[in-house]
C-alpha cells in the first residue's frame, strides 16, 4: 500500500485535486490497488488555518508519505500576508530534498492548433532541471553601482543531476541532450565534462548544445529532443519557452524529486480568476497523477491515462480554455475521463 500526502492548496487547487483523486479511486478499483490518502493544511489554506503556509502538522504527514500531491497555492487574500503562500512551495521543495525538477512537455493530438507554433504531430519531450543550485542560489551583491550574482556548480551536484537524466532516457527513447554555455562560462565548461563523464555508464545517445541554440531549436524543430538536461536558470526559461508547444498552460504536469519521496503538481498556479466555478482544465493535475503512479512503479497505468486523456480529447470534449467543439465543466470533463478509462 502506497501513502499519498495530498495538499490541495487554494484557488483551483481542490478543485482539480478531488477530480484528481476521483481518478485515483478509479485506477485503485481497476487496478486492484490500495492508496491511503493524508490531506495536509499547506499555502494560504496552512495561513488560515495553522497560521503558516507549511504548517508541522503537515510536515509529519508528508515524514509518513511515499510522494506528495500538490494542488496549486496563492491568490490576492494572501498578498499582504507576512509570509506568503507561495513561501511555502520552496520550503515543500527543501524539505523533501528535490533537487531535479522534471517537466514533461507532452501533446495531444487534438490541441495541435493551440500551439503557437506550426507542428506536424504532438511533441514528448522531458527536461531535467537542476533545482537547488546556480545562479538562483549563489552568492549575490547589490549597491548603487555594482551588482553580481554567482553561478556555481560543483561537481557532485552536476553528477546526481546528470545520473536522473541518463535514467529518465532509458524508459524514453534513449537521448539526452545537455544544454550549456561552456563557450563563454567556466560553470558550463564542468558540467559539459562531468555529463560527459557520466554518460560512459549509459547506453544513450548524448549530445550538447548551447543554450542560444536550443532555445531556437526548440520551435524549429522540437521533435529532435528526447530529454533535455539543464542547470537550474536555462531549464527554468527554456521549459516555459517549451510548454507553449502543448498548447494551454493547462494540461502539462511536473515533478520535483531527489533521492527520497517525490511532490507532483500541475505548472499553472491558482488561478483565483476562475476558482470555484468548476471550470478549470484539469489534464496537468491529472497528468501529474498519472506520473506519480509512474514514479511508483506503475508506467502502464502512466500510459493507459494518457491514452484516456487523448481520446477523451479527439471525442470533442475539453474546459472552455481548450479549442475543442464541445465545453463542459471540470467535474464531467473528468467524469468523461473515467468513462474511457473503463473502457
Ligand atoms: P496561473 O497559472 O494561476 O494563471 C494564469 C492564467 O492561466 C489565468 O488566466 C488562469 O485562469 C489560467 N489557468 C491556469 N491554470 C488553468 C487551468 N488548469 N485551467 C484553465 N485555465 C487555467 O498564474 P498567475 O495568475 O500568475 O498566478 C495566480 C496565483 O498562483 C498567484 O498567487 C501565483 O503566485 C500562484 N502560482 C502558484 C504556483 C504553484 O502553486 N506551483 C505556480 C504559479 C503561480
Amino acid at each position: 500500500m502506497y501513502k499519498i500526502a495530498v495538499l490541495r492548496g487554494d484557488g483551483i487547487g481542490p478543485e482539480i485535486v478531488d477530480e484528481s483523486l476521483k481518478v485515483l479511486d478509479f485506477i485503485a478499483d481497476k487496478y486492484q490497488l490500495d492508496f491511503d490518502i493524508s490531506f495536509g493544511h499547506f499555502g494560504g489554506e496552512g495561513i488560515d488555518k495553522e497560521g503558516c503556509p507549511f504548517p508541522e502538522t503537515t510536515k509529519r504527514i508528508i515524514d509518513q508519505a511515499d510522494a506528495v500531491l500538490l494542488g496549486a497555492v496563492g491568490g490576492p487574500k494572501w498578498n499582504d500576508a507576512p509570509k506568503r503562500p507561495e513561501a511555502g512551495l520552496l520550503e515543500l521543495r527543501q524539505y523533501i530534498k528535490s533537487y531535479c525538477n522534471v517537466r514533461p512537455i507532452i501533446g495531444f493530438e487534438p490541441l495541435l492548433d493551440m500551439s503557437p507554433v506550426k507542428l506536424d504531430g504532438p511533441v514528448d519531450i522531458c527536461f531535467i532541471r537542476e533545482l537547488t543550485g546556480g545562479i538562483y542560489f549563489g552568492e549575490r551583491g547589490f549597491n548603487e553601482d555594482e551588482a553580481f550574482d554567482v553561478e556555481k556548480y560543483s561537481k557532485s551536484e552536476v553528477q546526481r543531476i546528470s545520473k536522473k537524466a541518463f535514467e529518465y532516457s532509458k524508459n524514453r527513447r534513449g537521448k539526452v541532450t545537455s544544454v550549456d554555455k561552456s563557450n563563454v562560462l567556466s560553470s558550463s565548461k564542468l558540467w559539459r565534462q562531468t555529463v560527459k563523464e557520466i554518460s560512459k555508464a549509459y547506453d544513450s545517445e548524448l549530445n550538447h548544445m548551447y543554450v542560444d541554440n536550443a532555445a531556437m531549436q526548440l520551435i524549429l524543430n522540437p521533435y529532435q529532443f528526447d530529454v533535455v538536461l539543464t542547470n537550474n536558470i536555462f531549464g527554468d526559461i527554456l521549459s516555459d519557452e517549451a510548454s507553449v508547444l502543448a498548447g494551454s498552460i493547462g494540461v502539462l504536469p511536473s515533478a520535483s524529486i531527489g533521492d527520497g519521496i517525490g511532490l507532483f503538481e500541475p505548472i499553472h498556479g491558482s488561478a483565483p480568476d476562475i476558482a470555484g466555478e468548476d471550470i478549470a482544465n484539469p489534464i496537468g493535475m491529472i497528468m501529474s497523477l498519472a506520473m506519480m503512479l509512474d514514479y511508483l512503479g506503475y508506467k502502464a497505468i502512466y500510459n493507459d491515462i494518457y491514452e484516456a486523456i487523448n481520446n477523451t480529447l479527439k471525442e470533442g470534449y475539453g474546459t472552455i480554455d481548450l479549442k475543442l467543439d464541445r465545453h463542459i465543466t471540470t467535474s464531467e470533463w473528468t467524469n468523461r475521463l473515467i468513462k474511457t478509462l473503463g473502457i
